[in-house]
């Protein structure tokens, strides 16, 4: 589960006459449980090409297929749902929560899940990446890399299909980063989930990532994407 099909998507922004080609004939396929990392320069078209995966915008051609079944098309406008689940660069987590309420808000909400059996999936998530002593803080008492974490665990309770990450750890100091990269592919390596990483930096998508695609802009809009392969040790 989680392959996707993305097949000379184009997204065209037009508001009130402004032709913006943010997405313009990008293909690419995505096997069931890789990670792959999208790198590129500001505007040229990461966000936008996560967006209409997530469900939050359109495509104007081409199309998005998840396990071969039509997620997006200029006919049928995706929506969210808990098989993609995204994490961003900034916090999202209730303030008002402790880590594992946070966690356990969304199947338990849903009717998912029990709120025993919830519990019992967040504890054993949250241990087995060492989190387990913080199960009762609140958001504002954790580092922005720890709540960052906490947001990938809430992500991936749900058990989706793929995990949709824009720069989660942009902004983060050196320490932090590589901590939370350490995390992250722990995460992956246990759960086998497909991961599709959104970065202006490359050598954390070297590091982090099994496939990186290189998304450029050039004049006239046209778009590229280049792939690299890269076996991790
Ligand atoms: P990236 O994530 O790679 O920085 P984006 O996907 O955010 O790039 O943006 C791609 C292009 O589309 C940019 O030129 C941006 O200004 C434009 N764009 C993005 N969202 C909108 C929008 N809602 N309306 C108009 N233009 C947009
Ligand atoms: P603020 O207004 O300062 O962002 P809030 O208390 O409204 O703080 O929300 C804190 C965080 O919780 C926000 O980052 C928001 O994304 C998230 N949040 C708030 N309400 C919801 C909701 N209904 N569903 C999902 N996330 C929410």
């Amino acid at each position: 589960d989680g392959a996707m099909s993305i097949r000379k998507a184009g997204k065209i922004y037009d508001p009130e006459g402004v032709h913006v080609e943010a997405l313009k004939d990008c293909s690419l396929e995505i096997g069931a449980g890789e990670f792959v990392a999208i790198v590129g320069p500001s505007g040229c078209g990461k966000s936008t090409l996560l967006n209409t995966i997530a469900g939050f915008d359109g495509l104007t051609s081409g199309e998005i297929l998840l396990d071969g079944e039509p997620l997006a098309t200029p006919e049928k406008d995706p929506s969210p749902g808990p098989d993609r689940v995204v994490v961003f660069q900034h916090g999202a987590l209730f303030p008002w929560k402790t880590v594992l309420e946070n966690v356990t808000y969304g199947p338990v909400v849903q009717g998912v899940m029990s709120e025993e059996e919830a519990n019992k999936r967040a504890q054993e998530m949250l241990s087995r990446v060492g989190l387990n002593d913080i199960e009762t803080s609140y958001p504002g008492q954790l580092s922005s890399g720890m709540q960052r974490r906490v947001e990938i665990i809430r992500a991936l309770i749900n058990n989706p299909k793929v995990l949709l990450l824009d720069e989660p750890f942009r902004a983060m100091d050196t320490v932090t980063k590589s901590a939370s990269h350490q995390y992250l592919l722990e995460l992956y390596d246990a759960t086998g989930k497909t991961i599709f990483f959104i970065t202006h930096d490359l050598e954390e998508a070297i590091f982090l990532a099994d496939k990186v695609l290189v998304m450029t802009t050039r004049p006239g809009f046209i778009k590229k994407t280049l792939q690299v392969n890269l076996p991790r040790p």
